[in-house]
């Protein structure tokens, strides 16, 4: 598994890298689309650092536990710490911006859910969230106005826009500090649209963030 560090403007970056903070189910589409009530405050999990792996790369899903799915998200690198933030702090603490895969084992995750156990397993294991390289925030007019595309071999799987988040950025950041310290290179991932599906081995991606990034990558096993 290759070494992760953060780009940001092409740049590799010193900023530590960290924990992923993650919500479910900030699209109300992508919550019905899973038989799964919209929440009413956000639904939150973190991704251990070692789940982190570079997007471009080719992507090593695991193969023995079933289906694996690819969730394309807007990504937030965090630039400043945040504890109990308002929403100006939060808003100057945005270093970056980028995409990323929050690739779940659903059915792992069906059966600790079934169980009311945490979903840890399912969406943190190593290689869990390749990321893209970020786009600083200077180059970004708005982040609430961001189409978030994944093309599975051509074919256009999921095409939902930033607006359509049920907590929008700044919030989310709010919400989030209240109970998870961000610390200056930690990512914060921003909920999928609709139109997950699972990953093969052999599958070529195309995953894009408006016209700020477009990546190409493939799976393997
Ligand atoms: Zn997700």
């Amino acid at each position: 598994m290759t070494h992760y560090s953060h780009t940001l403007d092409a740049v590799p970056q010193t900023l530590p890298v960290g924990k992923v903070v993650c919500v479910g189910r900030n699209y109300a589409e992508h919550a019905r689309e899973l038989n799964n009530p919209v929440p009413s405050e956000p639904v939150l999990f973190i991704k251990p650092s070692t789940a982190l792996v570079k997007l471009e790369q080719p992507l090593e899903i695991p193969s023995k536990f079933g289906a694996c799915h690819f969730e394309a998200e807007m990504a937030v690198l965090i630039g400043e710490r945040l504890t109990g933030c308002n929403e100006q702090q939060a808003a100057t603490a945005i270093a970056g911006v980028g995409v990323a895969l929050d690739l779940t084992l659903r059915e792992l995750q069906s059966t600790l859910k079934e169980k009311s156990l945490p979903w840890e397993k399912a969406k943190g294991f190593d290689g869990a969230c390749p990321v893209s390289v970020f786009v600083g925030v200077q180059n970004i007019t708005d982040l609430q106005n961001q189409q978030i595309q994944l093309r599975q071999n051509g074919e256009l799987q999921q095409d939902g826009n930033s607006a359509d988040m049920l907590t929008p950025v700044l919030p989310l950041l709010v919400y989030i500090s209240q109970f998870f310290t961000l610390s200056p290179g930690d990512i914060v991932l921003t909920g999928t649209p609709a139109g997950v599906g699972p990953l093969a081995a052999g599958d070529s991606l195309e995953i894009s963030l408006g016209n700020l990034i477009n990546v190409k990558t493939e799976v393997v096993s």
